[in-house]
């Protein structure tokens, strides 16, 4: 506090309403900084909620080792999130939510629901442009289909990937999710001729892992073209093969090494409508239904300047989660999650990792600005590939430095019993009221 009125009285910087006489300099209050967040699931509420937790004093919820935070008091924030969903939607689980109705209906709580978000100003729209020379950003809202444009101090970019259906549901409102992920189960537990799922990626296992638990007797064959599962990740041969044979044990059938060449709409004798598989070795197989898990997901980043991003459109974060040095006013501009450019393969505990960090780094310039302290920032460290995937009843991991493991234990690690919805939940602290308000 003495450094922070000592330098009150050298200068009068802009974040502070100028006095209109002597005697209200004792009244001074700093303006609330103004954050905007895109994306409101892992790694923007990540970002949010900690900065909220460091801005009034608190330690910041997702840190392992918090930094001593009893020293620096409260500072005003005013923190906006911006989301095209109306809720935050258990994203990880999408395997799980459109093989069960019961659990779908738990996958998506609406934003206005959760209370550990009150003190958030939460924006249903969709991010059309963020000028980062001016700071602001400009969003369609929802509810009024019409351009908003947000000032801003502070960016958190964090609206992920571009993921097509049936990987992870389109709906933006709960309503509209749980009739498109009731449509889904309805038709794959009608499919008379058994369900194929294209695609041996972690997604396609974890989807035809999922149907079989939910639906026994329902038959799922796995088509993947490579010889082995997973074969675009950097893992070791021993986790793709352990894969393979949870997915066997879960009832799973498995074709590998063969490519899909064309899928064909076919009545079967009795009417039943299905579909024909042409495989690239020649022969055919049927399928009442038919889920594609081989799109390539694509960063959401196209309102951003083309100087924050690499070729493939992920921002090229440093280590602090900052834009690059050549994007403008980079300092103040921070990205987490799926769409930035680091190492390591996506997971939303990195998303959350990410966004503690952002928050942190945020809050350092938050105390140089009011209180003339030095910033300490916190750094990133290369991630390297890890991966635990939900494989029927048990879950198949590679850690560094334990390598591969297996089996009903680790699922119960991993993802507890609800596809790690509590895990997150828990973590990001949804369900605590907010501390008093700033
Ligand atoms: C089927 C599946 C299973 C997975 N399983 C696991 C797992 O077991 N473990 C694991 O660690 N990871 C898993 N992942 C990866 C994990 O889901 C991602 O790493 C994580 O979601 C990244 O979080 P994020 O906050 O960066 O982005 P996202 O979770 O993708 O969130 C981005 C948010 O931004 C919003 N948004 C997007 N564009 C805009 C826009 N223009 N304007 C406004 N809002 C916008 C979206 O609505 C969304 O809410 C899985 C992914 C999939 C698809």
């Amino acid at each position: 506090m003495a450094i922070r009125l000592l330098w009150l009285k050298q200068s009068f910087p802009k974040r502070f309403n100028m006095p209109s006489n002597e005697r209200m300099a004792s009244t001074l209050q700093p303006k609330p900084f103004k954050v905007l967040v895109l994306g409101g699931s892992y790694g923007g509420l990540s970002a949010a909620l900690n900065l909220q937790d460091l801005c009034g004093g608190r330690p910041p919820r997702c840190a392992s080792e918090p930094p001593d935070t009893s020293k620096f008091g409260k500072i005003p924030v005013d923190i906006t999130v911006v989301d095209e969903k109306d809720g935050y939607y258990h994203l990880i689980s999408s395997p799980l939510a459109l093989a069960s109705k019961e659990y779908a209906a738990k996958a998506w709580t609406k934003f206005t629901d959760i209370p550990g978000l009150k003190n958030l100003r939460m924006i249903q729209g969709s991010v059309q442009k963020v000028t980062a020379s001016k700071k602001h950003a400009t969003i369609i809202e929802s509810l009024t289909n019409s351009p908003l444009t947000l000032d801003y101090d502070f960016l958190v970019a964090a609206t992920g990937l571009r993921r097509v259906w049936p990987v992870v549901p389109q709906a933006k409102s709960r309503e509209s999710y749980l009739s498109e992920a009731s449509e889904h189960i309805d038709a794959v537990s009608k499919a008379t001729d058994g369900v194929v799922v294209i695609g041996g990626g972690a997604v396609g296992i974890e989807m035809a892992g999922e149907l079989k638990v939910m639906m026994p007797e329902q038959r799922v064959t796995l088509i993947h073209s490579r010889d082995k599962l997973c074969s675009s990740e950097p893992l070791p041969d021993d986790f793709k093969e352990r894969c393979l044979i949870a997915l066997k044990e879960s009832g799973v059938e498995t074709i590998l090494s063969q490519r899909v060449l064309e899928t064909e709409a076919s009545q079967a004798e009795d009417g039943t409508p299905g579909w024909n598989l042409h495989l690239s070795d020649g022969s055919k197989i049927r399928a009442g239904h038919v889920i594609h898990a081989v799109s390539k997901s694509i960063p959401t980043t196209t309102y951003l300047d083309e100087s924050a991003l690499d070729k493939e459109g992920y921002v090229k974060v440093t280590p602090r989660m900052n834009f690059p040095p050549e994007s403008p006013n980079s300092q103040y501009h921070f990205a987490v999650g799926d769409l930035t450019k680091w190492t390591g393969i996506k997971r939303c505990g990195a998303a959350m990792h990410m966004g503690q960090y952002a928050a942190q780094n945020i809050h350092q310039l938050m105390l140089e600005q009011v209180q003339g302290v030095e910033p300490k920032f916190t750094e990133l460290d290369a991630i390297p590939p890890m991966m635990a995937i939900a494989v029927g009843k048990q879950a198949v991991a590679h850690f560094p430095p334990d390598g591969t493991s297996f089996g009903e234990e680790l699922m119960e690690v991993c993802f507890g019993s609800d596809l790690a919805f509590s895990m997150c939940w828990n973590h990001l602290q949804l369900s605590e009221d907010p501390a008093p308000s700033l």
